[in-house]
């Protein structure tokens, strides 16, 4: 890590991080990006562990997506994480792709960082002078924009264990198999004594020039018990949220009426899954 950030230091602007190479080669390979230095991170050891630490899952910055579908702790704790990780493009992607690089990205229609809104999750980011943390929420500013400075890395994903004890799930729609989304939606809950959603989190893929909290929406269902009526007008508040263009895949309309229906099921599945903890 040392060297790696002596690095960066060194070469400023005219260097890249290249963790998994799964947007990056291909970026570079169509030639719409080019840097006289590439520092290749992905041997650095230790930087994909995975494990529960103080009042947080921790998750190396390295940990690869397959690493992250397979973990036994997330699929039986962190559903929403596991369900998207299983839901990125195709088994040679998720294999050599990793966390850290999906989020650093920027990338608006990149499934985890909408997860990382809905967890409440904060990332830690390493440059030469030490760490900082922020939350998740404010890592990506615009389209393949982040708060990263030069010379920083981002090593770890910090998500709070009090979503052990929460329901979540993501939902993505898409035209065909290994496809980035036409939209998605990642929810998770924390539920009361009394069954009432003590927490929301709700990220959004695909649906904006950067993955969009639904705050409006997690207002509007804390403090409430989810029945058909409560999930339909959670899911309109969440369309009122978003801010999708018309691109490949689809118009406007369309996108807002597909956020619309995964919205819903996404949080009566939540909710659902909440109360069975
Ligand atoms: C065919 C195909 C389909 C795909 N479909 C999907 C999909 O459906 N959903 C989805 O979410 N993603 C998809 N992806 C993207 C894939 O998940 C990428 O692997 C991921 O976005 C980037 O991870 P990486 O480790 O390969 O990053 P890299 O390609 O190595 O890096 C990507 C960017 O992040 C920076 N970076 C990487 N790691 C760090 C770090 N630790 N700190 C600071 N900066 C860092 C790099 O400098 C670079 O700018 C797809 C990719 C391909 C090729």
């Amino acid at each position: 890590m040392e060297e790696a950030l002596e690095l960066l230091t060194k070469y400023g602007e005219d260097a890249k991080v290249m963790a998994g190479g799964q947007s990056l080669i291909p970026l570079l390979k169509l030639r719409l990006a080019s840097f006289p230095y590439v520092i290749d991170i992905s041997g650095i050891a230790g930087l994909n562990r995975i494990e529960e630490k103080g009042d947080y899952l921790e998750i190396g910055a390295l940990a690869t997506v397959n690493e992250i579908e397979e973990n036994y702790l997330i699929r039986e704790r962190y559903r929403a994480l596991h369900e998207a990780a299983g839901l990125i493009a195709d088994p040679l992607v998720r294999n050599r792709g990793t966390i850290g690089g999906n989020i650093s990205h920027g990338d608006p229609s990149n499934d985890l960082p909408a997860v990382m809104i809905a967890l409440k999750a904060k990332l830690e980011l390493s440059g030469r002078n030490g760490k900082r943390i922020i939350d998740a929420d404010s890592f990506i500013t615009d389209s393949f924009t982040t708060v990263l400075s030069e010379g920083e890395i981002l090593t770890k994903i910090l998500i709070p264990l009090s979503t052990r004890e929460s329901g979540g799930c993501y939902i993505k729609q898409k035209k065909n198999a290994g496809d980035f989304s036409v939209a998605a939606v990642a929810v998770n809950f924390v539920l009361d004594s009394s069954e009432r959603v003590k927490s929301a989190g709700i990220g959004l893929t695909s649906v904006g020039p950067r993955p969009i909290r639904a705050a409006n929406a997690e207002s509007f269902l804390e403090g409430k018990k989810v029945n058909d009526s409560v999930a339909r007008e959670a899911a309109t508040i969440i369309v009122s949220e978003s801010e999708p263009s018309s691109d490949f895949y689809g118009t406007v309309v369309y996108k807002k009426k597909v956020l619309l229906s995964i919205a819903e099921e996404a949080i009566n599945l939540s909710y659902e899954r909440a109360m069975v903890r």
